[in-house]
């Protein structure tokens, strides 16, 4: 049976006693046991039972297993959001005297997470070009607790060669966490490609709607220790585990996801084919362009289909605020991979509070909107695009 047959049809660990259909959301902190063996059962991991909401719910947990089911992971937590995933797991993995080797091409807010908050605590940042091999094999010592990499980088939407950078990683004893948000789980595996932890925003295409926040870790084994894993402790310590609502926004939203996703990428190709023939649009940055320099890398790791995101170039930054200031059915909004296209100017917003020696260094452009395109009829959100470039 294929992966998305069996996601769709998991049955729930207990049937709800009406027979409910859609997950019942158990919007419970505790749970009531028959005995105190059970009790204790419970509570030190001989049975997976919850206990308390801090660490399991019914509901959560049921979108934890059809992740688990899709990706073959063999343990899937599920966090508050994007940022809990990864902060949880660096935090796992690494330790005073540390190092994470990743690059100056990130998630705002993971760049800031790396670079300052983690900082504080002596687990040192090593920024390098993940797409030059040496570079990687000569950052990696004895103190580096993992690579650290996107899998699309956002907004340069640089690819890197996952496979090379597993096998560099895993010869010098390091772990690869790669932040698989832009390319879903449905569409590639990034276990096969030699990804230890996997880890990504279900805000974004696991939501679809924008219902929710979340974040969702796919451990492959790597942190494995006698039934227990260094995420059982984050979950216990640090409490960011996802509430049952979110989840049950979620476990509807990944049921529609590779449907979602095709109809998104196929818009995305073909708009972002028909811009590159505007001329008031400098460049066009997709890794599903054929004559971008990420386009052969990127189909050998994920396949036919490119993603929902891009970035155009305009002429300037004052260009940019015109054009989406004139838009009228693509949102202006941040997000990734909602229903409806957003656009935004990363360098002002996601990006407003870098200094513009960070920026550089980042490929972070004053030039650049990025679009996410959603699943109104492309040609929509074609003549909406061309209108708010008309009179530049
Ligand atoms: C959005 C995003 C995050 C953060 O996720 P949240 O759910 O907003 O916390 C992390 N990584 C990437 C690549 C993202 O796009």
């Amino acid at each position: 049976m294929e992966k998305q047959t069996k996601a769709i049809d998991i049955p729930f660990n207990r049937p709800d006693v009406y027979g409910a259909l859609s997950i019942p959301v158990y919007h419970t902190a505790a749970y009531e046991f028959d005995t105190a063996a059970d009790m204790s059962d419970a509570f030190t991991g001989r049975v997976a039972a919850p206990d308390y909401s801090r660490v399991m719910n019914p509901t959560v947990m049921y979108l934890e297993e059809k992740i688990r089911v899709f990706t073959g992971g063999e343990k899937v937590y599920a966090f508050n959001s994007g940022m809990a995933a990864i902060s949880n797991t660096l935090v796992a993995l690494a330790g005073s005297g540390k190092n994470i080797v990743t690059s100056r091409h990130l998630f705002g807010n993971t760049y800031a997470l790396i670079t300052k908050s983690l900082k504080r605590y002596g687990v040192d940042a090593k920024l390098i070009d993940l797409t030059n091999l040496r570079e990687v094999e000569q950052a990696i010592d004895e103190n580096t607790c993992c690579v650290f990499m996107e899998v699309v980088t956002n907004p340069q939407c640089e690819v890197a060669d996952i496979e090379s950078l597993a096998k560099i990683a895993h010869k010098k004893g390091a772990v690869l966490v790669a932040d698989t948000t832009a390319i879903p789980f449905t569409e590639f595996s990034s276990h096969s490609l030699g990804v230890d932890i996997e880890v990504f925003s279900s805000t974004k295409y696991v939501s679809g709607g924008a219902t929710s926040i979340g974040g969702i870790v796919v451990d492959y084994g790597a942190t494995e220790d006698f039934g227990k894993t260094l995420f059982n402790e984050m979950l216990f310590n640090f409490g960011a585990y996802m509430t049952p609502h979110a989840a049950y926004m979620q476990s509807l939203g990944l049921e529609t996801l590779d449907a979602r996703y095709k109809v998104q990428s196929a818009n995305a190709l073909e708009l972002a084919k028909r811009l590159q023939h505007l001329p008031q649009v400098k460049r066009v940055n997709y890794i599903g362009l054929e004559d971008n320099p990420y386009y052969k890398i990127a189909r050998k790791q994920f396949g036919p289909t490119s993603g929902a995101m891009f970035t155009i170039d305009l002429a300037d930054k004052e260009a940019c605020f015109k054009f989406i200031n004139k838009l009228k059915l693509v949102h202006r909004a941040t997000n990734l991979f909602d229903n409806k296209s957003l656009a935004i100017h990363p360098a002002s917003t996601i990006f407003g509070n870098f200094t513009e020696e960070q920026k550089r260094e980042m490929d972070v452009l004053d030039t650049t909107i990025r679009l996410s395109v959603g699943l109104e009829n492309v040609k929509d959100i074609y003549e909406d695009i061309k209108q708010a470039l008309e009179e530049f």
